[in-house]
């Protein structure tokens, strides 16, 4: 089926997911290697549940100033040439005769600000599946109007996602109240989008799972707009506290940290343990002596091709964020 575009095909995806009581989890990527690891996964659970050609967003952000994923996915750090090679990556991967073809693979553009942005909002849109309009850094009246003006515009080519609320980075030193349900009634009136991001409690890049996702607050909010809820900074809060997310009114998880956050520990364990292979005898050994790595670690073996090239450590990152992967679409897809 491949790259699923145009705003009512899209819409279809969501409509058919709440039939099932599936909220679509949407993974950021700013490399090849995550892109694949989340089809890999998508591509299994799909399998696994008798649904071969089971959605599955992919998304990036391109001048979002806390993380500019487009301008990470090449070394020229030029956020354009990203964008149009993940297009590609995914046209490969997904697309006709692609080895993950089955997929409904829908492009998500993530946290597109309304004024940094403004040269990829020339761009056609109707190549991606969604859009976030973010314009949460605006005061609210200001975000609505701006928010109205684009679905104006543009909403006929793609979904819109509008940011009714600022979710705060776990590094900086603001707080945001939670979205309430009049507030988000408010927003979706007032803008047309299709669907919203609320303030549920969680962080983005929070690195403690400390943060309480806030159920009740989901419920009060669908009370009043329906499933049109889009959570984000989901790695910030433990699995087991958004397992039923689809009942609270949530249609949509956009979720990036985790996927990092949790392959680098098994990268770094597994290269001390092998650093002889890795890095050769003579730099284990200086570790060794520098105090830097422990008795267990091998410091004698030869220096080895499947450890100190690129695809080794790619291979394991791909294998743990598969595994991530298949963690949330295993809460989500039931
Ligand atoms: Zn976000």
């Amino acid at each position: 089926m491949s790259i699923i575009t145009g705003r009512r095909a899209v819409l279809g995806i969501y409509a058919e997911a709440a039939r099932r009581g599936w909220t679509l989890p949407c993974f950021c990527s700013e490399n090849l290697t995550t892109t694949e690891a989340v089809l890999a996964a998508a591509s299994r659970r799909g399998k696994d549940l008798g649904v071969p050609d089971a959605p599955i967003i992919l998304a990036l952000t391109c001048r979002y100033p806390h993380r500019t994923q487009a301008a990470f996915y090449t070394h020229t750090r030029e956020w354009d040439v990203g964008l149009r090679l993940f297009m590609a990556d995914l046209g490969v991967l997904a697309g006709p005769g692609g080895p993950y073809e089955e997929l409904r693979v829908m492009v998500h553009l993530d946290h597109i600000q309304f004024d940094d942005d403004a040269e990829l909002l020339k761009w056609d849109l109707g190549q991606f599946s969604s859009i976030m309009f973010d314009a949460s850094s605006r005061p609210f009246a200001e975000n609505m109007e701006l928010t109205a003006s684009f679905v104006r515009d543009r909403g006929s080519e793609l979904v819109v996602e509008g940011a009714c609320d600022e979710i705060v980075d776990a590094t900086g030193a603001e707080r945001g109240e939670p979205t309430s349900g009049a507030r988000a009634q408010e927003y979706v009136e007032r803008t047309g989008a299709d669907l919203i991001v609320a303030n549920l409690g969680t962080e983005h890049r929070a690195s403690a799972k400390d943060l309480r996702y806030l159920g009740d607050e989901a419920r009060r909010i669908k009370e009043r707009i329906g499933t049109k809820v889009v959570l984000h900074g989901a790695s910030s809060v433990p699995g087991d506290k958004i397992a039923r997310l689809f009942d609270d009114g949530v249609c949509k998880v956009n979720l990036w940290t985790a996927l990092e956050r949790d392959t680098s520990p098994a990268l770094l364990r597994d290269m001390v343990t092998n650093a002889a292979k890795v890095g050769g005898p003579g730099l284990a050994s200086d570790l060794l002596s520098e105090g830097l790595l422990g008795p267990l670690s091998d410091a004698a073996s030869k220096a080895s091709l499947d450890y100190f090239t690129t695809t080794y450590r790619q291979s394991l990152v791909y294998r743990e964020m598969t595994k991530i992967a298949a963690f949330y679409l295993d809460l989500w897809y039931r």
